[in-house]
């Protein structure tokens, strides 16, 4: 597997999903072991889970005092097209929402290109079972020869019914079943998200809403059956990638959320013997 970056720069722009700002960034492109980064200001900021400083609602990284918020949308764009290299110049305290799913971070690399770079990219091995429990929702990592992932979610006190889904990593797959998939969230929770300040930006243009009976409110409907299930894989994508590494490893997740994504990386890299690099 090689290291790549973007042949060329692109910017996008839209609407902070927590601030509310006009929020725009400008990628460029990166050298070989330069990994992904974001300059804010004067601050750069690497593109890693030692900077993740918050995980409420999305993923929150920072330095030097300086933040960046809602990164993991594009950081599983990036993962997700196997672009391991490339600074993110943003304007604005978060990565715009744009329509709370990852392609148009996918369509945005996709029409510059992709540029493979004469360096192999850096892989970890999952060596033993790794697991994270918080109050009744776990997470783990265990050895495998691929990346695969698979996620249960229970909604059944929202009326809302998921089935349980496996993906197996692969950038053709990741396009069509994965970045599609937008941000959720549920009618009754709204008023309390306002109260609190969160989700100034978000609307039914870029979140699904579901309604006290597991209906949705958008009027488009949903991209797929089970976008809310996949859409916890696309976080989860996102915020894996935040160990710098490709990870030959099966995750399994009841309930996942940021919080508990990064617990996992936390976990899996506080003892050696769990994982083994490899070229
Ligand atoms: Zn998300």
């Amino acid at each position: 597997m090689q290291q790549a970056t973007i042949s060329a720069e692109f910017t996008l722009e839209g609407v902070g999903t927590h601030s509310g700002d006009l929020c725009r960034i400008r990628v460029k492109p990166a050298d070989i072991n330069n990994g992904i980064g974001f300059q804010v200001q004067d601050t750069y900021i690497a593109a890693n889970y030692h900077n993740v400083v918050n995980t409420e609602m999305c993923t929150q990284l920072a330095c030097d005092g300086v933040s960046i918020a809602t990164v993991e949308h594009l950081m599983a764009a990036f993962f997700g097209t196997g672009v391991t290299n490339a600074v993110v110049y943003v304007e604005g305290k978060e990565i715009p929402i744009m329509d709370g799913s990852a392609r148009p971070f996918v369509d945005a690399i996709k029409r510059v290109g992709i540029e493979q770079q004469n360096s192999h990219r850096s892989c970890i091995r999952v060596m033993q079972e790794v697991a994270v429990v918080e109050e009744g929702r776990w997470i783990m990592l265990a050895p495998s020869d691929d990346f695969n992932i698979h996620v249960v979610c229970d909604f059944s006190k929202r009326q809302l019914h998921t089935e349980p889904k496996l993906f197996q990593f692969s950038c053709e797959k990741f396009a069509d079943e994965i970045a599609p998939a937008r941000t959720f969230g549920f009618q009754s929770d709204v008023e309390e998200m306002r109260r609190r300040g969160l989700g100034r930006g978000s609307s039914l243009e870029n979140v699904v809403v579901f309604d006290d009976s597991g209906g949705v409110i958008n009027s488009e409907g949903l991209r797929f059956p089970q976008e809310p299930v996949h859409h916890k894989i696309l976080d989860l994508i996102g915020d894996l990638s935040l160990s710098g590494y490709y990870i030959l490893g099966k995750c399994s997740a009841y309930c996942p959320g940021h919080r508990m994504n990064h617990r996992l990386l936390q976990e899996l890299f506080s003892d050696a013997s769990n994982y083994a690099v490899i070229i």
